[in-house]
C-alpha cells in the first residue's frame, strides 16, 4: 500500500467475549474438567430454556449438527434432499456425507431464502427432507414451509445456523418445527469459539444425538459400555459451554442492538441509494431477523472483487461474500450441476457482499461504511 490510511481497520465480523466470561473460562481451566462436563449440561439447559423447553444437545460444530439429524431421521442412499445452493456449503455437503442426493431449488431474489414454489417443483417420490437456510438471520414464511413438509410427509432439518434470536409471529426459531440446527462458530452472534447445537423432538432422538457425538456409546452401572450405532467425535467442551453460557442470556439484546444497527443502514443509505446506483439492499424486517449479516447485492456492471479491494485499500473496512453458488464449486459440477440451473441464486452468489456487522459496532462505524460504499458506487 502507497498511502497510509488514518482510519482505524473495520473487521465485517468480529467476535466480542466480555471479562466475566473470561474469567469464568480461566476458572474451567483450573478446574480439571475441560472436556464435556456440567458447564455442557448447564448450557444444554440455558439453550432448552431459550427455546421453549425444547430438547437441545450440544456438538462442536454447526455442520455435524446437521449431519446428525440427517442420519437420526434415517436418510442416507437413495434419499433426495432438498437444500439452497445460497448458503455455507456446509448445508448441502452434509447431504453427500450421509450418502443421500442433494437437489437444489432456487431462491428468492428479495429474501435470498429458498423459493417455496421452486422448492415444491423440485420434490420427487424419492424426496425425504428440505434443508432451509434463513440467511443472514432472515426467517422464511415458517407456516408455508412447514404445512409443505406435512403435505409431502418430508423431514425439515433447519439450517438456522445464523438465527440464534431470529423469531417468527413472537417465537424464537428453535422454539418450534422439526430438527433445528445452530451454528457457534466465532462469526456467528453467539460463539464458542467452534460449536453447535440441535433441537430435536423427543428423548429417543436426544439419545441417537448423544450417541451420534461420541462414538455410539452407551453406558451402564459402573462400568457398563456398549456401542450399537457407529458414531463420531462431536461433542463440545466445557471450555466452549462456558463461552456459550457467558453470551446467551444477552442474546435477545445482540439481536436488539443488530437491529437497531440495521435500521441506521438503511437510513444512511436513504431511499434512493438503490435507484441511483442499481445496487439491491435487503429486506429492511425489524421483527423477524437477528440481523447475523447485513448484505447488499451489487450493480451487474460492477466486479465484486474490485469493490471489496477498494473497500479494503482506499477505506480500510473489510467486506465478505456470502456465498458462492454451492452448485457451481468442482465437487457439485462432478455431479451435474451447470451455470443457468439457479439463475437467481447465480446471480446473487457473484454480487453479494456483506458489510460489518457484529455485536460491538456502532453507530458511527455504520456511517462511514456507508460513505465509503457510496464513495465506491456513485
Ligand atoms: C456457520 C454456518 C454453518 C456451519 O456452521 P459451523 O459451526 O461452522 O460448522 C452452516 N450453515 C450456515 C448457513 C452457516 O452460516
Amino acid at each position: 500500500m502507497t498511502q497510509s490510511n488514518p482510519l482505524p481497520f473495520l473487521p465485517f465480523s468480529r467476535p466480542h467475549i466480555d471479562e466475566a466470561t473470561i474469567t469464568e473460562v480461566g476458572n474451567v481451566l483450573r478446574s480439571g474438567w475441560l472436556t464435556s462436563g456440567p458447564k455442557v449440561q448447564a448450557f444444554e439447559a440455558a439453550l432448552s430454556q431459550y427455546l421453549g423447553g425444547r430438547l437441545v444437545r450440544t456438538f462442536n460444530s454447526g455442520t455435524c449438527t446437521m449431519e446428525i439429524a440427517l442420519r437420526i431421521a434415517g436418510i442416507g442412499p437413495g434419499d433426495e434432499v432438498i437444500t439452497t445452493p445460497i448458503s455455507w456449503v456446509a448445508t448441502a455437503n452434509v447431504i453427500i456425507e450421509v450418502g443421500a442426493t442433494p437437489v437444489f431449488a432456487d431462491i428468492d431474489p428479495v429474501t435470498r431464502n429458498l423459493d417455496l414454489d421452486k422448492l415444491e417443483a423440485a420434490i420427487t417420490p424419492r424426496t425425504r427432507a428440505i434443508i432451509p437456510v434463513y440467511l443472514s438471520g432472515l426467517p422464511m414464511d415458517m407456516d408455508r414451509l412447514y404445512g409443505l413438509a406435512k403435505k409431502y410427509n418430508l423431514r425439515v432439518v433447519e439450517d438456522a445456523a445464523q438465527a440464534l434470536g431470529s423469531r417468527w409471529q413472537g417465537k424464537p426459531i428453535g422454539s418450534f418445527g422439526d430438527f433445528v440446527s445452530f451454528s457457534f462458530q466465532a462469526n456467528k452472534n453467539l460463539t464458542t469459539s467452534e460449536g453447535g447445537c440441535l433441537v430435536v423432538n423427543s428423548p429417543e432422538e436426544a439419545r441417537l444425538a448423544e450417541k451420534y457425538r461420541l462414538q455410539g456409546v452407551t453406558r451402564s452401572g459402573v462400568d457398563g459400555i456398549d456401542v450399537d450405532v457407529l458414531g463420531g467425535k462431536y461433542n463440545m467442551t466445557d471450555i466452549a459451554a462456558t463461552l456459550g453460557l457467558g453470551q446467551l442470556p444477552g442474546i435477545d439484546a445482540v439481536a436488539a442492538h443488530r437491529r437497531s444497527l440495521a435500521m441506521h443502514y438503511f437510513d444512511c443509505f436513504g431511499t434512493s441509494f438503490e435507484a441511483q446506483t442499481g445496487a439491491q439492499l435487503p429486506v429492511a424486517d425489524t421483527e423477524n431477523s437477528n440481523w447475523h449479516l447485513f448484505q447488499i447485492i451489487l450493480p451487474k456492471k460492477v466486479v465484486r472483487a474490485e469493490f471489496m479491494k477498494k473497500m479494503m485499500e482506499q477505506h480500510h473496512i473489510g467486506t465478505g461474500y456470502h456465498y458462492s453458488p454451492i452448485h457451481l464449486f468442482t465437487l457439485y459440477r462432478e455431479r451435474g450441476f451447470r451455470e443457468g440451473m439457479f439463475p437467481v441464486a447465480e446471480h446473487i452468489g457473484y454480487q453479494t457482499v456483506t458489510l460489518p456487522m457484529f455485536n460491538t459496532l456502532k453507530i458511527g462505524d455504520v456511517e462511514r461504511v456507508v460513505a465509503a460504499v457510496k464513495s465506491c458506487l456513485y
